[in-house]
């Protein structure tokens, strides 16, 4: 509180950044946008590689301010992880995506999810808040996925893990993103409580060119169904990639080939559209 009650009096002193990005006017911007709810979301669709059904949506935050433009998450994101401000952000998210969820078509057939980083994680009271937001719009546990990056499921660290466990405890789904970044071991995988796997698009995008890439991708739709889980390709681009992995017997497909991340009402649309398809 301290540390943003700093950063909100630099900005209200209006000191002019000596170059656009320079880091403390931004996070004091950041700061102010979070507090007045000035971030937005957008959502992706996740689709049944089989039915060819959309069963999900993954949130996504936008910043876009008046001055700097719009700035992407990979430079925000970390900013607010550094500056003790994800868990207002999520909060943030959170309250946005649930307000949407409620009004969609999807809240009658599909489930929806956010992203959470390790910060939030180790708040131990996270769970609690979670589900107290979603049951005071009578959202099910069980319609919400919390996806952690693989690095922030393998953390050691006990309240992390306590924090995902309660989690599951309560009815939420975990997903592993970013799948083949991190250094898990099956073992480390083994012991968490998840339900998906989402393979990383650096992986999923090179499936044509690299044989490792379809070696890898193969390896772990497989090890996926053996341990009963979800398994999801993000990046999915083009029809070639969907395909293959529709061979492979990958569960889920998210990307811009079958939709970018779109702002709320545009969603809905989209959505209504693609089911009377
Ligand atoms: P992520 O969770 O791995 O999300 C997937 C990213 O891939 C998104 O980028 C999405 O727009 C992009 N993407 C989707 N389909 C395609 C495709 O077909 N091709 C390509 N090239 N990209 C695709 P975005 O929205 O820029 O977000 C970047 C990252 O920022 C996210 O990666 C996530 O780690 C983080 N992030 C975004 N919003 C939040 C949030 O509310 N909370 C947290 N903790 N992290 C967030
Ligand atoms: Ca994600
Ligand atoms: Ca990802
Ligand atoms: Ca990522």
């Amino acid at each position: 509180p301290q540390a943003l009650r700093e950063l909100l009096t630099q900005h209200q002193t209006k000191q002019r950044p000596a170059v656009p990005f320079a880091t403390a006017p931004t996070v004091a911007l950041l700061a102010t946008a979070i507090e007045q709810k000035k971030l937005s979301i957008v959502l992706q669709p996740k689709m049944d590689i089989h039915s060819q059904r959309i069963v999900c949506a993954e949130v996504l935050s936008r910043w876009n301010d008046p001055e700097l433009g719009s700035i992407p998450p990979d430079t925000f994101i970390p900013l607010a992880e550094s500056h003790g401000l994800m868990q207002a952000l999520t909060a943030c998210v959170l309250d946005q995506a649930l307000q949407w969820f409620v009004g969609s078509p999807l809240f009658a057939y599909g489930s929806f999810a956010i992203n959470l980083s390790t910060s939030c994680l180790v708040d131990v009271h996270l769970a609690d808040r979670i589900e107290a937001a979603c049951l005071n719009l009578g959202v099910a546990p069980q319609k919400l996925i919390l996806e952690v990056t693989e690095s922030t499921a393998m953390d050691r660290t006990a309240d992390c893990f306590d924090t995902l466990t309660r989690l599951r405890l309560k009815g939420f789904r975990l997903s592993v993103d970013d799948f083949g970044t991190g250094y898990s071991s099956l073992a480390q995988l083994a012991r968490m409580p998840l339900s998906e796997i989402k393979i990383d698009k650096s992986f999923v995008m090179k499936l044509q060119s690299s044989a490792d890439a379809l070696k890898i991708v193969d390896a772990t739709i497989r090890m996926a169904k053996g341990m009963g889980l979800t398994s999801v390709a993000e990046g999915v681009e083009n029809a070639e990639v969907l395909n293959t992995l529709k061979s492979l017997g990958c569960s889920l497909a998210q990307g811009y080939f079958i939709s970018r991340p779109l702002p709320a009402a545009q969603f809905d649309t989209w959505l209504k559209e693609y089911r009377a398809a």
